[in-house]
């Protein structure tokens, strides 16, 4: 089996990430799979290079191995980044394109609640124009209906380049947190229109999402909770996983990513989505 971290360049790496990684090494272990690490860095606009820099030094200065994908920024950089999957995105889109399960959408985040755009017809390959994946006869969270598959800067949006790189690594094993389970049904159904069931094949796991204290998902903007800020300032990685530890309300002493990921697996065990 193959598993991945899939890291997003768009911020220091917080410990809720660590503790997503520690989980999925933890449950690798387990089921004897590798780990490939993807970073995932189609946002652009978003990514800076000492984010995609703070990757690898966050996960060397933590200990956590990988054994697949690229060893350092700039073999990401040369090999990795998604920039050089273009190709295969676009062929995924017009498979949508062909199947004319795809409308165009000039919304914007405002005023997207009252989108007509289906009605409209605008056209695919307008300047702006956004592609909107028609998704009658899936039960997807609302939030996702006819959810976004080509942005408006004409790159592939979240779902789209998820379900693609995963299928072409040949990640089988999937380990993400609670707030993606509804982008996973998404996939789940996006995966057959794009001809890629090899996804639907996977074995995929959600875990519980650290909260601060006001109950709120731990965000990347939380400069004290990233683990770059806690290295500047002395703390050792086993200190900074036993803060993990507490913040998950778990009940061990824990030393690395290893001990951290088994103890959260033993304290919560959890069924895949498909019962693998
Ligand atoms: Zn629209």
């Amino acid at each position: 089996m193959l598993t991945r971290l899939a890291p997003t360049p768009s911020g220091y790496l917080h410990l809720g990430n660590i503790l997503s990684f520690c989980i999925t090494t933890a449950l690798a272990e387990e089921k004897q799979a590798a780990v490939f690490l993807r970073i995932d860095d189609l946002d652009q606009g978003r990514v800076r290079p000492a984010y995609i820099t703070d990757i690898f030094q966050t996960l060397h200065y933590l200990g956590i191995v990988w054994q697949q994908g690229p060893v350092n920024a700039t073999e990401f950089v040369k090999k990795y980044s998604q920039l050089k999957r273009l190709a295969l995105y676009e062929a995924a889109l017009n498979i949508l394109r062909d199947k004319k399960l795809v409308y165009a959408c000039d919304c914007t985040r405002k005023t997207m609640a009252f989108c007509r755009c289906r009605q409209r017809k605008l056209s695919l390959d307008g300047l702006h124009h956004q592609w909107r994946l028609i998704t009658d006869g899936a039960s997807l969270d609302a939030s996702l209906t006819d959810f976004i598959i080509r942005r408006k800067d004409g790159f592939p949006a979240y779902q789209l380049s998820s379900v693609v790189d995963d299928v072409h690594f040949g990640i089988d094993l999937i380990v993400r947190g609670e707030d993606l389970r509804p982008s996973t049904v998404a996939q789940l159904f996006l995966c057959d229109l794009i001809e890629m069931p090899a996804f639907r094949q996977s074995t995929i796991f959600h875990h519980s999402l650290l909260a601060e204290k006001d109950g709120q998902k731990m965000s990347k903007s939380a400069g004290a909770e990233s683990v770059h800020y806690l290295a500047a300032h002395g703390i050792p990685a086993k200190d900074i996983f036993q803060k993990i530890a507490q913040a998950a309300k778990i009940d061990a002493t824990v030393t690395d990513h290893l001990s951290l990921g088994r103890a959260y697996l033993r304290q919560f065990p959890f069924a895949s989505e498909n019962g693998k």
